[in-house]
């Protein structure tokens, strides 16, 4: 039986897969995906932030503001949906926003956090080749049958290349990755409900890793699941 909550946070670097496995996580807990990165495309999509600064920060890799995106956060968690619990996708990115998780999370079941662990390089051939869906959004597998494709699984769309999915913003945002977001596998590393596992591995086998990891029966905290090399860059 699983237990009724999750409050869980994916870790790691832009095309570990983070968005692919939190939809799933989503699916399978019935909890919402909350994805950052989504709201804050579609916020700019809409016109919502009448300066150019958000829209500019994400298609050259920078961060947005703490500030906005924490309020993005903060605003969510009073919709109903999450009462029972969420995936966080892309959130928290900074200290700052982790301890202001920390705080909204006040009173809540305990935290779950789950670091994908992928080496540089293949994050980079990810990113390079990796194409979203222009009329609902979905993302292209990485597996070969759905790189073959080139229209949307979900809903036929023609598949588009991600504005900031471009060599120099995809250097870029791994470096921002490494400088601000990094930092916060040591911030969590000491709880209970940190694990890390292998991104490195088929979709399907990290979703496999990742139920066995978030099981109620399981003790957590286990890094046999990452080899030396998913480190290496
Ligand atoms: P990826 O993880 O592949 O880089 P996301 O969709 O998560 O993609 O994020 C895309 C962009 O949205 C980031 O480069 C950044 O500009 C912005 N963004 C998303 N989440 C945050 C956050 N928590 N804090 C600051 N900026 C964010
Ligand atoms: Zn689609």
């Amino acid at each position: 039986m699983m237990a009724v909550n999750l409050h869980c946070v994916i870790l790691g670097p832009p095309g570990a897969g983070k968005g692919t496995q939190a939809e799933r996580l989503a699916v399978q807990w019935s909890v919402p995906k909350i994805s950052t990165g989504d709201i804050l495309r579609l916020a700019v999509a809409d016109g919502f932030y009448s300066d150019w600064s958000v829209a500019s920060k994400l298609n050259t890799g920078k961060l947005v503001s703490d500030e906005i995106v924490i309020e993005i956060i903060r605003k969510r968690f009073e919709d109903e949906d999450t009462q029972t619990g969420f995936v966080l996708d892309g959130f928290p990115r900074t200290i700052v926003q982790a301890e202001a998780l920390d705080k909204l999370m006040a009173g809540l079941d305990s935290l779950k956090v789950v670091n994908l662990v992928v080496p540089h390089d293949e994050l980079l051939r990810r990113l390079s080749y990796r194409r979203i869906c222009g009329v609902c959004g979905a993302l292209r597998g990485w597996e070969k049958e759905e790189i073959e494709k080139d229209s949307c699984l979900r809903c036929g769309g023609d598949l588009i290349r991600r504005k900031d999915d471009l060599q120099p913003v995809i250097i870029e945002r791994l470096k921002v990755y490494e400088k601000r977001t990094q930092p916060l596998v040591d911030y969590y590393s000491g709880r209970t409900g940190f694990c890390e596992i292998s991104g490195h591995q088929g979709a399907d086998e990290v979703a496999e890793a990742l139920e066995a990891a978030l099981s109620p029966s399981s003790e957590v905290s286990t890094t046999a699941e990452v080899s030396e090399e998913d480190y290496s860059r």
